[in-house]
């Protein structure tokens, strides 16, 4: 019998684990194995007393815990590490808030036995989001596909998605310690399969993304598979042209003083945002390099030789 594995990477989900609990269970197909890993990501409140419960009174329920909050990028790796531990034909990575509708794995898994390898979900109306998070949110994919030139990551994509065992492979073959995981499966390719449904809140609890943390997690996925530095290098270049092209059009000795000094003050503020990115990159490089660990597990269920 083919082994599936879910992942639900929770952080602070107390409200809405009981219902999700009780939701996912319907999706239980009994020509499947299922086995559900949940991912503590450091919650605060009873997350992980109530996944402890779970495990107790069921075996199918394997859990991590985090020894803080490392985020949701580090929690779907280490549900993707847990899968394959649990020697998983397949994964399935889904919130526990319920916005990632659980009656479309059903559908997934048609798709799977056609033989896709990664079947994603795409929400595709944001209208009960604020419009300021729909315009971003939109413009991220076009950004996205300029700067990395990959064109098959979808307008709405989310990170709810059923991937086969090949891609989960690939998958953790990628040491990025900076991590965007629809980036990384974009890059990883195999025949993909996108799936809509219509946006839906949150069953309970709230977000815990605010608008810098999604700022921030735009960037680092544009950064991480594009040459993004180079780009705005090469954009301070052509400002720098720019001053030069004008200098030659209005005759330097025309110039008046407040002209030159202008010039002067654009040209120290782009030297120090050239260093500036120089010294991003160079932090980048360092975590790197450094290796450290990409979360730690305080706790755990499963034992990495379980098959
Ligand atoms: N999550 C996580 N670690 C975090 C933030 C979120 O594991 O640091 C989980 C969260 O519990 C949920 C999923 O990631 O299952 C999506 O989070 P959320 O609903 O806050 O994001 P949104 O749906 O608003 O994008
Ligand atoms: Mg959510």
């Amino acid at each position: 019998m083919k082994k599936i594995t879910i992942i639900v990477p929770c952080y602070n989900e107390q409200e809405v684990l009981p219902l999700f609990f009780e939701e996912i269970q319907k999706q239980f197909n009994p020509t499947y194995l299922f086995q559900l890993v949940f991912v503590d990501d450091g919650s605060k409140d009873q997350t992980l007393s109530i996944i402890r419960d779970y495990a107790k009174q069921y075996s199918f329920v394997k859990y991590i815990s985090f020894s803080r909050n490392f985020g949701k990028e580090s929690a779907m790796l280490a549900g993707l590490k847990a899968a394959k531990d649990l020697n998983s034909d397949a994964a399935i990575i889904i919130d526990a808030d319920l916005q990632h509708p659980p009656v479309l794995i059903k559908e997934m898994i048609t798709y799977f036995e056609e033989g896709y390898k990664h079947i994603y979900a795409r929400q595709n109306n944001r209208e009960k989001e604020s419009f300021i998070r729909t315009f971003f949110a939109l413009a991220f994919y076009r950004v996205y596909a300029f700067f990395t030139g990959f064109k098959n990551m979808n307008q709405g994509a989310v990170d709810f998605c059923l991937i086969d065992r090949d891609v989960i492979d690939a998958f953790l073959e990628i040491k990025d310690v900076n991590r965007f995981t629809k980036g990384i499966f974009s890059w990883v390719g195999y025949e993909k399969k996108c799936l809509d449904f219509d946006h839906t809140p949150r069953a309970a609890g709230h977000t815990k993304w605010s608008f810098w943390g999604l700022w921030k997690y735009a960037f680092l996925g544009i950064k991480q598979f594009s040459r993004f530095y180079l780009f705005l290098f090469s954009l301070l270049l052509v400002i720098g042209f720019g001053f030069f092209a004008v200098d030659i059009i209005l005759d330097i000795s025309r110039q008046t003083f407040s002209y030159v000094s202008l010039k002067l003050d654009v040209f120290i503020i782009l030297i120090l945002l050239g260093l500036r990115t120089i010294t991003k990159l160079l932090y980048d490089i360092r975590d790197q390099s450094l290796n450290r660990p990409i979360y730690l597990t305080k706790e755990s269920n499963i034992s990495h030789d379980t098959h």
